[in-house]
C-alpha cells in the first residue's frame, strides 16, 4: 500500500490529527485499502468539501523540497498563469529555468478577453522570458479548465525526448499546476484547489503509454503578489477563475483611480490629449474613479463597498504595512502589471502617474500583452 498521499505527496501519519499527512490508523492498516489511491485527511476535505486548511510549511521547506527534486531530472515543465504572468515569476523557478531544459506552459488561456491568437501570446511570452534570460525549448498555451492544448504538452515532451524522460513540474501556487498534471495523467489524483499551497511533497506519476515520468513539486509562494497580502476570501476574489473585467479610462490631471483598496493611481502631468488606458482584473475587484478631494475623503472612510478587496479585517492589517508612493511614466503600447492583482494597458500615452501601494506588492512595466480597445 502507498505510504504517501496521492493528493499532496506527503507521507502519512496517524499520530496527530492537526498535522499534515494525517490518516486514521484504521484506514492505513485496512487490508481492503491495499493498492488503492489514498488521500490524507486534509486533501480529502479540500477535494470533497472545498475546505481550506492552512499549511504548516515555510518558504524554505518548499525550496528545499524543489531543489532536491530537480537534481536528477532532465526536463522542467514550468507552469505560468497567463493572466498573471509576472505574478507567476519566482526567483527560485527563474534560476532553474536559466539552467535546465524547459517547456513553459502558459495556463488559463480561457480567461483572456477577446480574440488573441495563441501564437501571439506565445511570442509575447517568449519575449518577456528572453528579458529574464530564459530561452525555453518550447512554449505551450493551454487551458486546463477546458483541456485546450493539453495533448500539445505531451507531444512537445515527446518531440524533444522521444525515448522518455523524467520531468519536474514547477510553478508557484495557484497557476493550475495540479490541474495540468491531472489532465496529463488522464484522471484526478493531485489535489486541485482554489486555495494556494495544496501540494506539500513531490510525487511521481508515469504518463500512460509513455516513458515519461512527471514529478509534481510543491508550489512556491512567490514574493510580491498583492493577492498574497490578504485573507483567503479576498484572495479567492482577486484570483479570477471565470472572467476578467476591463474598464477603459480617458482621464486628465489629478483624477484618481482605485483598484480595490489596494492600489491608488493618481494621474499627473497635463497632456494636451488625455491619456487613454484600460485596467484588467478579476470581476470581483472594484474600480473607483474620482477627483483628488473626494479620494481623500473616501480614503478616510475606508468603505469596503467601494474599495473591495480588501475586506475590513485585511484593511486594518494593511494599515500596519509600509505604504509607498512612486511616480511612473508609461508609453503607448506598454503595460503596468500589479502582480497577482491587475494590469493597466496604455492605448494613448504617455501616461504619467503616481501610484500608492503596499511595499510588499510588486509592480512591473512591460510591453503590452493586450492592446485595449477605445
Ligand atoms: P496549483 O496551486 O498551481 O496546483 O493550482 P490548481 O490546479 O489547484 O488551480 C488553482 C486554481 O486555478 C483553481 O481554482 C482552478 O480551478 C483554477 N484553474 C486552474 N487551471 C485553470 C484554467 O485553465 N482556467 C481557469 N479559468 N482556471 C483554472
Amino acid at each position: 500500500m502507498s505510504k504517501k498521499c496521492v493528493g499532496c505527496g506527503i507521507e502519512f501519519q496517524s499520530k496527530d490529527k492537526n498535522k499534515n499527512g494525517y490518516l486514521p490508523k484504521s484506514a492505513l492498516e485496512n487490508k481492503s485499502n491495499k493498492g488503492k489511491d489514498l488521500y490524507c485527511q486534509r486533501c480529502f476535505k479540500i477535494k470533497n468539501y472545498g475546505e481550506y486548511i492552512p499549511v504548516e510549511m515555510t518558504r524554505e521547506d518548499y525550496k528545499k523540497e524543489v531543489q532536491e527534486t530537480i537534481k536528477d531530472v532532465k526536463l522542467v515543465l514550468a507552469v505560468f498563469d497567463v493572466i498573471d504572468f509576472e505574478g507567476s515569476f519566482d526567483d527560485e523557478i527563474l534560476d532553474i529555468l536559466r539552467e535546465k531544459d524547459s517547456i513553459v506552459v502558459l495556463n488559463k488561456i480561457d480567461l483572456i478577453p477577446g480574440e488573441k491568437h495563441p501564437s501571439e501570446v506565445a511570442d509575447w511570452a517568449k519575449y518577456r522570458l528572453g528579458e529574464e534570460g530564459i530561452a525555453p525549448l518550447d512554449i505551450a498555451i493551454v487551458s486546463s479548465k477546458n483541456t485546450y492544448g493539453i495533448s500539445g504538452i505531451y507531444k512537445k515532451i515527446n518531440h524533444f525526448y522521444p525515448r522518455g524522460v523524467k520531468v519536474a513540474v514547477l510553478g508557484v501556487t495557484n497557476v493550475g499546476k495540479s490541474s495540468i498534471i491531472n489532465r496529463l495523467i488522464g484522471h484526478k489524483i493531485a489535489t486541485e484547489s482554489k486555495y494556494p499551497g495544496t501540494t506539500l511533497k513531490s510525487s511521481r506519476n508515469k504518463l500512460r503509454n509513455a516513458e515519461i515520468t512527471l514529478i509534481d513539486t510543491p508550489g512556491l509562494i512567490p514574493k510580491g503578489r498583492f493577492s498574497d497580502l490578504v485573507c483567503e476570501q479576498c484572495n479567492l476574489d482577486i484570483v479570477p477563475t471565470n472572467e476578467i473585467s476591463r474598464k477603459t479610462y480617458k482621464e486628465g490631471n489629478d483624477r484618481v483611480i482605485f483598484i480595490g483598496g489596494l492600489v491608488k493611481i493618481r494621474i499627473i502631468g497635463d497632456n494636451e490629449l488625455k491619456p487613454i488606458f484600460s485596467v484588467y482584473a478579476s470581476k470581483n475587484v472594484s474600480y473607483h474613479d474620482t477627483n483628488l478631494e473626494k479620494a481623500k475623503e473616501l480614503m478616510e472612510s475606508s468603505r469596503s463597498d467601494i474599495f473591495y478587496p480588501p475586506c475590513e479585517n485585511c484593511f486594518e492589517e494593511l494599515k500596519k504595512e509600509k505604504i509607498v508612493v512612486e511616480e511612473f511614466e508609461i508609453e503607448t503600447g506598454e503595460e503596468m502589471a500589479f502582480k497577482g492583482l491587475a494590469w493597466l494597458s496604455v492605448k494613448r500615452g504617455p501616461l504619467k502617474l503616481e501610484v500608492t501601494y503596499p511595499e510588499k506588492g510588486d509592480i512591473v512595466i512591460r510591453k503590452a500583452f493586450i492592446k485595449p480597445k477605445r
